[in-house]
């Protein structure tokens, strides 16, 4: 008995990603934010390339209290010179690249519920493309580029629950999910020969600035409401819950997985959601 709880011991504070080196697109804000404190906290040296500075700045200022453990790069991964730079800053610094985490993403301008209103402005359908799908694909790109002579890496996309599910979110959102569960299998295949492995995470609703920014509430409004429409009851999704998702796609744990969409979302895409909640939407 006694053995048994020592070696359980052991696995619950094995650091799993003891000596990794990730790219964390999005890494300054809600679900990337996250997932870079929970990588860094199981050991790996972390890059958090993002947008917004000043977030990604007080982060690495708030993480590398005894350790360098994580820095920032400015960019935006519509540029595509911004994300090689940003693969080539891994390299430089660390000399490889075990993890892509591809996870920046906008959702675009809010539906009206019809085909005719401003989500679906061309304007807006490019830009949702560009950050969420070519960005994602530039981040493939540049990973494959470093992880192929390796011969090892795991690419990580996060694309969402739309991508299993329609009627909630604006066509140019739910359009750009749907390209990155492709891109993954595509990837997927073409780097399987390399012994890198390529999945996406879809989460349902969560509540990141994101969320908060397209329902125009605080955090508990927003899990109220994600609660309300939920299939899994007595529990609710949070920020960690996804990070844990990259944490186990990212690590050797997951060795032999490639190619798959991991829905997290309580059974969600499995009910019939017009039986449960009529036509209530995740972004009214
Ligand atoms: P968030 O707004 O908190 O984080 C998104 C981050 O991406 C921000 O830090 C932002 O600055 C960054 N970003 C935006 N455009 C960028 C660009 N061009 N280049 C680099 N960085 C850029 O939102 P989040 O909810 O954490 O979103 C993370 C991912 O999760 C997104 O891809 C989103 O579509 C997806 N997602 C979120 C939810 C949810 O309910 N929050 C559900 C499903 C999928």
């Amino acid at each position: 008995m006694a053995n048994f709880e020592s070696s359980n011991c052991h696995i619950f504070e094995r650091r799993r990603l003891e000596g990794k080196v990730a790219l964390i697109t999005g890494g300054a804000s809600g679900i990337g934010e996250c997932t870079a404190r929970l990588f860094v906290k199981h050991g790996a040296k972390v890059i958090i390339a993002d947008i917004q500075d000043n977030l990604g700045q007080a982060m690495c200022e708030d993480l590398n209290k005894s350790e360098e453990a994580i820095s920032f790069i400015q960019c935006d991964v519509t540029k595509e010179s911004d994300v090689q730079t940003a693969v080539d800053v891994a390299i430089s610094k660390y000399g490889k690249l075990d993890i892509m985490f591809s996870n920046a993403g906008i959702p675009g301008n809010k539906s009206n519920g019809t085909v005719l209103g401003a989500d679906t402005d061309y304007e807006n359908f490019r830009r949702v493309f560009d950050v969420n799908v070519f960005g994602a694909f530039l981040c493939g790109k540049h990973a494959a580029r470093v992880m192929m002579p390796a011969k090892k890496g795991s690419i990580i996309f996060t694309s969402s629950l739309c991508s299993v599910t329609s009627g909630f979110v604006p066509h140019a959102y739910c359009a750009s999910k749907h390209a990155v569960v492709g891109l993954t299998k595509n990837l997927g295949v073409e780097l399987g020969e390399f012994g890198i492995r390529v999945n996406c995470i879809s989460p349902f609703g969560v509540a990141t600035p994101m969320m908060l920014n397209n329902l125009g509430c605080g955090k508990q409004k927003v899990e109220e409401y994600v609660c309300e429409i939920a299939n899994l009851k007595e529990a609710v999704l949070e920020v960690n819950d996804i990070a844990e998702a990259a944490l186990y796609l990212g690590s050797d744990e997951s060795k032999y997985i490639s190619g798959i969409n991991l829905v997290i979302d309580g059974g969600y895409s499995t009910t019939n959601i017009a039986l449960k909640v009529g036509k209530k939407k995740m972004f009214p």
